[in-house]
């Protein structure tokens, strides 16, 4: 007995378990007593066969249990102890949960003449103590020991090797005494392997492979996932990865590894490691359950079971970091574990009844650990035939499915989401794809139904227009007569008459102008709301649009004693607007004439133009009565005329048809008035951007009195003018007109043809031609004239009672030298006719 042997006596302060211990102890709490040993001691040694390369220890040893654990070789080898000996006879002596110290004998015998090197192996690593006596060659009779154990730094082992591994040399034909002395607090199984130094040395190989298949696999699912979780950034696969994790921790602990590579220094880490590894293990396990399940929500029992042990584990795993002494702790640890793999396996029965697809792969994930466990503990505890595939394999493959199952479990439930979502689209899609055929057919239905309306809108459009053009022409005509020959009495010099017969006429000449106006202006605001009114925006100063409608009202302002004052600051602003030159007129003039009728005589009018934001504001303020706000709100309706206005002429339209100019000009007018006081009408029209259109403003045709018409004709030769008109009155009211020109011969032609063949005929030096001709229309009067090289040259006067914008546009554009409307002014077409014969003269 050497010193050592004496000194290793003193009794184990910490105690250890590993994970699979804890695995195992699943099956062996309820079950499993301490092996009992057989009665009969049958020989315990091995005798070495070359054809043999490994020997099980258990199946070739007797042994003895020390409760006291305090016996020494010298005692155990004395003749009291060395009868009470048994045999073994199973792989892997098992004794459970004891506090007992146990010895082992063998013998070994090399039956060779040469010297046999065999490695004693013990794979579960968390045996406290291992020690091993052979004969020492130095003092004969006497042992030599030799420990291993986790009680043991790493490096002080023996042998570098993540198991218990000691060297023996039998010399040839040599039997060698073998004494093994093992304690530990937790379960005590010791899988002893006796080899052949090559055959460990391949065995050792095929299980690196084996590692590595094992990590590489665990490693490349994990990167696998990582990726998926950056991708998808679902806490699920965080779970999944940091699962993996504890896989890996749990088995490298179980098999020495980690103790070997990551803290080879500190067995106290190594201790703890076992238990707070199969800890976290089991934490992380149920918050991937709790993710992938949706226990809160699907199953709330189970849910409260689960947070029940994420509270125990956090417990242990705080107490560990604490404390030394892990055996209780662990006994916990292994209580979980019974409930863990109960429950995680319940949960995905219970998912799996309830429909939930995706729980198929996480049932048989679990299942699959749950029986490489138990492989690996049947193996332990012998039930199972001993064989290092089943031993190990049984628990990494368990584990190694666990985590392929999870993964495909993952792929699965994304599959479904994805179906589900792929059908919520399909159905989406389906719907929105019935809604927009039946919204297309409602479509081309109010489609075919727009343009049938526009068609008729059209239609009716046209047909008002031409009803409009139609009733300009029957209203005027009969204008013709009463303006005409009312003006042709007015001027007649040669048969004046009397005063009261010149006042008279006068009335008559008078109304006829008030129904003109009024029939100018009610067709006018037809035309706009028929909507074909033509708008020819220019740029336009709206300074010289001002003056030149001031010299328009200028008349009537003085006769009504009314002063016109410019208030415009900016002297030298032009003020240019897009406008139509016409129409803009008509607004202003509107607007002065308005504030003229309604100031109070003698006073004035003010006028003031100025910059806005967008565009430019003409102000025209009077001093007159105001608008009360009542009225304020209907004086731009048509016909709107209030009853303080009496006296006053007008017919409540101006303002209508001035708002509708200004709308289509892409303006706005506003109106600002106090009783009593007087109002201002505004408009704004927006700025020109092109000035280059800047026309000059055009000046009213000066005023050609019947005693100049009388001087221009005695001076003249004779001439030759052509009226192509089937309207009698009209014709009668011409021949009045011309015969005061005695430089002029009026002929007459009723219809169009007739028309074209009396001036080819006479060529004479002006054609007057009405538009509506019984036979053919003015314009085809026009056109044959200028076709035929004799007429081509005269000058042709259209004088119409179509008087609508598009009339007056065509005939502009046709080539007539002017185009005047029914009634015809008689200065207007006397200054047209003595322009064209004086070209002519
Ligand atoms: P009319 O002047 O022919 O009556 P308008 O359409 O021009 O028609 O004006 C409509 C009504 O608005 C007028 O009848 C009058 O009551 C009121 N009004 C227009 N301008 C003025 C003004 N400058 N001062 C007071 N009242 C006005």
């Amino acid at each position: 007995m050497n010193n050592s042997d004496r000194t290793d006596r003193r009794p184990f302060r910490n105690r250890s378990l590993s994970a699979s211990s804890l695995l195992v102890a699943l099956l062996l709490l309820m079950t499993l007593a301490p092996a009992a040993p057989a009665s009969v001691y049958d020989g315990s040694s091995i005798v070495l066969d070359n054809a043999t390369s490994s020997y099980q220890l258990g199946m070739h040893m007797d042994y003895i249990e020390d409760p006291s654990r305090k016996l020494s070789l010298n005692e155990i080898t004395s003749a009291p102890y060395r009868e009470r000996f048994s045999l073994h006879r199973k792989n892997a002596p098992s004794f459970g949960f004891t506090e007992s110290a146990f010895w082992y004998r063998t013998e070994i015998v090399n039956p060779y003449p040469t010297a046999q090197t065999l490695i004693l192996e013990e794979t579960i690593p968390y045996i406290d103590s291992i020690r091993l006596y052979t004969p020492d060659r130095s003092k004969p009779g006497g042992y030599a020991v030799r420990h291993a154990g986790d009680k043991l730094p790493f490096k002080d082992r023996e042998i570098l090797h993540h198991n218990f591994l000691f060297k023996i040399t039998v010399g040839a034909n040599q039997r060698l005494p073998v004494f093994i002395r093992i304690e530990s607090r937790a379960a005590v199984m010791t899988p002893f392997t006796i080899w052949q130094e090559a055959a460990f040395d391949q065995h050792a190989r095929n299980i690196n492979i084996l590692y590595g298949l094992f990590f590489g696999i665990l490693i490349s699912i994990a990167i696998y996932s990582l990726f998926l979780l950056l991708n998808m950034r679902e806490t699920i696969y965080l779970y999944f990865i940091l699962f993996i994790g504890c896989v890996a921790l749990v088995v490298s602990t179980s098999h020495g590894l980690s103790y070997m590579y990551l803290w080879p220094e500190s067995p106290r880490i190594a201790e703890m490691m076992q238990v707070v590894g199969i800890s976290l293990f089991q934490i992380i396990g149920i918050l991937f359950a709790r993710s992938f399940l949706h226990t809160r929500e699907t199953l709330p029992h189970i849910n409260r079971l689960f947070n029940i042990l994420l509270l125990v584990h956090t417990l242990i795993i705080g107490t560990a970091l604490v404390s030394d002494d892990f055996i209780l702790i662990a006994k916990i640890s292994i209580l979980c574990l019974y409930l863990y793999s109960f429950l995680l396996l319940l949960s995905g029965i219970l998912a799996l009844r309830s429909g939930n697809r995706a729980a198929r792969f996480y049932l048989l994930a679990w299942t699959s650990s749950i029986i490489g466990a138990l492989i690996t503990a049947l193996t332990l505890f012998n039930i199972l035939p001993y064989h290092f595939v089943l031993l190990n394999a049984g628990y990494l493959f368990g584990f190694l499915l666990d985590v392929i199952f999870l993964s495909l479990a993952l792929s699965d439930k994304i599959l479904v989401l994805r179906q589900e979502r792929d059908q919520a689209q399909q159905s989406a899609h389906e719907t929105l794809q019935s809604s927009k055929e039946r919204l297309e057919v409602e479509v081309a239905e109010r489609t075919k139904d727009l343009v049938s309306a526009r068609k008729e809108a059209e239609l009716a459009n046209q047909a008002k227009t031409q009803f409009l053009s139609n009733m300009s022409h029957e209203l005027r005509s009969p204008l013709i007569g009463i303006l005409g020959f009312s003006e042709l009495l007015l001027t007649d010099e040669e048969h004046p008459l009397t005063p009261e017969q010149q006042e008279n006429t006068q009335v008559i000449h008078d109304s006829g102008n008030h129904l003109k106006e009024l029939i100018d202006d009610v067709l006018n605001i037809a035309i706009i709301e028929s909507g074909s009114f033509a708008i020819d925006l220019q740029s336009i100063s709206l300074r010289e649009a001002l003056a030149e409608a001031i010299t328009l009202v200028q008349a009537s302002a003085s006769k009504q004693k009314i002063e016109i004052i410019d208030r415009t600051t900016d002297e030298s602003e032009m003020f240019w607007v897009a406008a139509d030159r016409l129409r803009l007129r008509q607004v202003i003039i509107n607007l002065l004439s308005n504030a003229i009728k309604y100031s109070n005589s003698p006073g004035r009018v003010t006028v003031a133009l100025e910059q806005t934001e967008s565009g430019v504001r003409l102000c025209v303020r009077d001093r007159g009565p105001g608008i009360s706000k009542e009225n304020l709100a209907t004086i731009f309706e048509p016909f709107t005329r209030h009853t303080d206005n009496a006296g006053i002429e007008g017919v409540g339209i101006g303002l209508t048809i001035t708002r509708k100019l200004i709308k289509l000009m892409n303006g706005w007018i506003t109106v600002d008035s106090v009783l009593g006081e007087g109002s201002t009408f505004s408009i704004e029209l927006p700025a020109s951007l092109n000035q280059t259109g800047a026309a000059t403003a055009a000046k009213p045709h000066p005023a050609a009195s019947p005693r100049s018409m009388a001087l221009a004709a005695r001076n003249a030769k004779q001439h030759r003018i052509l009226y192509i008109e089937d309207n009698l009155s009209s014709q009668v009211f011409l021949e009045h007109v011309f015969k005061r020109r005695k430089d002029v011969t009026l002929h007459f032609s009723s219809t169009g043809l007739e028309g074209i063949a009396s001036a080819r005929e006479h060529t004479p030096d002006i054609v007057l031609t009405d538009i509506r001709l019984p036979d053919i229309t003015g314009f085809d009067v026009l056109r044959e004239l200028k076709e035929h090289k004799k007429t081509a040259h005269i000058p042709v006067i259209a004088i119409s009672a179509n008087a609508t914008p598009d009339d007056l546009e065509k005939g502009r554009d046709i080539g007539f030298v002017n185009y005047l409307t029914k009634p015809v002014e008689i200065n207007i077409l006397m200054d047209t006719v003595n322009r064209l014969l004086l070209q002519e003269g």
